[in-house]
């Protein structure tokens, strides 16, 4: 089911450490009710969630916490929105705030943890261990909320091993939603400086998209919901994979791979996806299609029933 979000972008007030590739000095200013009322307003939708997001709310002061929680709640019993949902750091977790979170109809809670590699967290200055991730989900788990789970790929030191690796590692903590997001280089960061010295090289689109295939795939085989991949927006953009088409793109490449792995002989084919897969099995200016076309096989896709991704092939 498509996911509405009412968002709410709460500046990093809460974060004590600075992550390489993040520029949190450009991203000042204060939340207040009047910015959530004219976005649940904006919506207009009442199940819709309210989502505050920005990396590190419940390390944000407690009192400031609390009233935007609390007005949320009112659009909430007002019937104007459905949950409320948040993200912050693993290492923003504990006892005293979900206690206090419990007096919330908080729906999930989303844990930025990036990587399961220890080594990868450090060199990202991220100020938490992958066991900080693994207790911070045993705790929300143990206080009822949804969990969710944002990964990224290609940070500094990481690798399409370490990105696997840690899919792996987010698909035994059974989140009940996951995000991807592939490492851009923005202005101001220390992902930027040594980029600029050559110590950093981004991922290509091209294999952004490859290995997103790969990790979305891993998540779909174990029915684990995957809510975004890929940035919205970027703003002071210097380098990286950023596509404003690259969850889509990501899908389609999870198609092209499900119909390669059922084509044997060379020849013609009919395909059959759900009808709202049609163009994601088409791929962006018929890319897949002219990919099977140069590989020897000449396909012809066609709508029928069928859950989403799945992909029936037919040889004619
Ligand atoms: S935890 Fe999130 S918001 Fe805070 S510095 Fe890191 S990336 Fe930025």
């Amino acid at each position: 089911m498509k996911h509405a979000n009412i968002s709410i972008f709460v500046p990093h007030r809460g974060c004590k450490m600075r992550c390489t590739f993040c520029n949190q000095n450009a991203i000042t200013g204060v939340v207040s009710k009047s910015d959530i009322e004219k976005s649940v307003s904006r919506s207009n939708d009442p199940n819709a969630e309210i989502a505050f997001f920005g990396g590190s709310f419940t390390l944000i002061e407690k009192d400031y916490m609390l009233r935007l929680l609390d007005c949320a709640k009112e659009h909430m019993q007002k019937g104007r929105a459905s949950a409320i949902r948040f993200s912050t750091r693993p290492d923003g977790i504990n006892d005293e705030i979900l206690t206090l979170l419990k007096n919330y109809p908080i729906s999930v809670i989303e844990l930025g943890c990036q990587s399961m590699d220890d080594e990868v967290l450090l060199a990202n200055r991220r100020g938490h261990n992958a066991e900080c991730v693994k207790d911070a989900c045993a705790k929300i788990r143990e206080y009822g909320f949804g969990l969710g789970l944002q990964m990224m790929t290609g940070l500094y030191k990481s690798t399409p091993q370490k990105d696997i690796f840690t899919a792996s590692e987010i698909i035994a903590l059974k989140p009940d939603c996951v995000r991807i997001y592939p490492t851009v280089v923005i202005k101001n960061t220390e992902l930027a400086a040594l980029y600029e010295k050559g110590e950093y090289i981004p991922q290509t689109l091209d294999e952004a998209v490859d290995l997103a295939a790969r990790i979305y795939e891993m998540f779909l085989q174990k029915g684990i919901n995957v809510i975004r991949v890929g940035l919205h927006t970027v703003e002071d953009f210097i380098a990286g994979p950023f596509h404003p088409a690259f969850g889509e793109m990501v899908q389609s490449k999870i198609m092209l791979n499900r119909v390669l792995s059922q084509l044997t002989n060379k020849g013609d084919y009919e395909i059959y996806v759900a009808e709202n897969f049609i163009s994601k099995m088409v791929g962006q200016r018929r890319l897949n299609i002219e990919i099977l076309q140069n590989l020897g096989y000449n396909c012809t896709v066609y709508k029928k029933d069928l859950p989403p991704f799945c992909v029936q092939v037919i040889r004619v």
